[in-house]
């Protein structure tokens, strides 16, 4: 039995019900699928349960019944989806758990190869039945769990990575936007590659000319894509795996316009300005500055910095494809801190789009948690 207040989230849409908010319960496994009831006993649907998270349910579902094969339906529902959205793209994600009524859980596919999350108990307990689905309606050649993310550790879950079926070769091959790409899906940041990045590098690149710097390169997605519309593209990152990486794939797709640079991005930014130098599109990408809200302050102080920096970098006319995907920095922050950034920076600009996370990583109304990733287009104006 939930409080009021939580009923009212409930009712809003939000699929969360906090510890605090539970007024009464009967005994369940962890990982359980529960009942759910108001303050006045009516029932309000059916949740997964966690005995160790703040987050003690997520809901699945309204009403007063689950069909038993609620899991395929969703699974079912979600890989139609990307037949929508994503249609005929090698690698994207297919399930984006609250995004896509299956809370807890990420499935990203890379070809004929599955990556999952299991990032709550209730996936951790489903997986058996999650990878038997996955196999009869997807039949991969590799499903390959990625559990590693620290919020594992919130649910009591250890960290994990290894395989659930068939096989996963170290290295994959992999087509974005016309480009290939040689991914780790093993070893690489998030399941290998920035998915959620996919729709923005193609945009970026078409704004792409003259001289580009992409400063959190990771693999290249944003400057390979930049480098076949622009004369010369500098990528950045500090980890000297991505630079060869990048160097590897820019090869790879015979660009010979991308160099590659391991070194700290706001060094590189403050670098070039001193110099003087000019830039005609500028790319940033930061890790989540904010990882939690104690650490918004700190984080807004980072965005400022890299993004003054990129605009006085910025030739007239330049565009900035600037990204936040720290959660707790919203969009409105970020407008405000690169309007703050271009008053400092004594420019003028125009937003040209306001864009997000791909398509494939839905955002749902009323749970803002689904909305991460932040990405502006700005010009330069004077
Ligand atoms: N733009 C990429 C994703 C970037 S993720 C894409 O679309 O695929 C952020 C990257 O920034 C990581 O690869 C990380 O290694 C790198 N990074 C973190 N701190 C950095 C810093 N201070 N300077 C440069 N790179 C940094």
């Amino acid at each position: 039995m939930i409080s009021r207040k939580g009923e009212a989230r409930v009712r809003r849409g939000h699929p969360w019900i906090f510890r605090s908010d539970i007024e009464h319960a009967e005994r369940a496994d962890p990982g359980a699928v529960v009942r759910v009831v108001g303050p006045r006993g009516q029932p309000l649907g059916f949740a997964l349960y966690s005995s160790l998270s703040e987050i003690r349910l997520r809901m699945i579902a309204h009403g007063e019944t689950l069909p038993g094969d609620w899991l395929q339906q969703r699974l079912d529902a979600a890989v139609a989806w990307r037949e929508v959205v994503a249609p005929g793209v090698e690698a994207c994600r297919l399930v984006h758990a609250e995004g896509d009524g299956l809370p807890g859980l990420v499935v990203d596919r890379y070809g004929e190869h599955l990556v999952i999350q299991t990032l709550s108990q209730a996936m951790e307990r489903l997986k058996e039945r999650l990878v038997a689905a996955l196999v009869e309606r997807l039949a991969p050649r590799g499903i390959l769990e990625r559990n590693d993310p620290r919020v594992r550790q919130l649910e009591g879950l250890e960290a994990r990575v290894g395989l659930l079926h068939g096989q996963v070769p170290e290295r994959l091959d992999i087509e974005e936007g016309g480009l290939r790409f040689e991914v780790d899906l093993w070893r690489g940041q998030k399941t290998g590659q920035f998915l959620d990045q996919r729709e923005n590098h193609a945009v970026a690149a078409g704004y792409a000319r003259g001289r580009v710097l992409d400063a959190f390169a990771y693999d290249g997605g944003f400057a390979l894509a930049a480098a076949r519309r622009a004369d010369e593209v500098l990528a950045v990152d500090t980890s000297e795996e991505c630079v060869a990486r990048i160097e590897a794939n820019a090869a790879r797709n015979g660009l010979t316009n991308v160099r590659a640079r391991s070194a700290n991005a706001f060094d590189v930014l403050r670098d070039l300005e001193a110099r003087g130098e000019r830039v005609d599109t500028v790319i940033l990408d930061p890790p989540a500055f904010a990882k939690s809200r104690d650490a918004v302050e700190k984080a807004v102080r980072g965005y400022k910095e890299i993004n003054l920096r990129a605009l006085k970098l910025l030739s007239p006319g330049g565009v900035l494809v600037s990204c936040s995907c720290s959660y707790h920095v919203h969009e409105a922050d970020l407008e405000d801190i690169l309007h703050a950034a271009a008053c400092d920076a004594g420019v003028s600009v125009a937003v040209v789009e306001k864009r997000r996370q791909a398509r494939d990583h839905p955002v749902v109304l009323g749970v803002p948690e689904t909305y991460y990733l932040k990405c502006f287009v700005l010009r330069r104006l004077s």
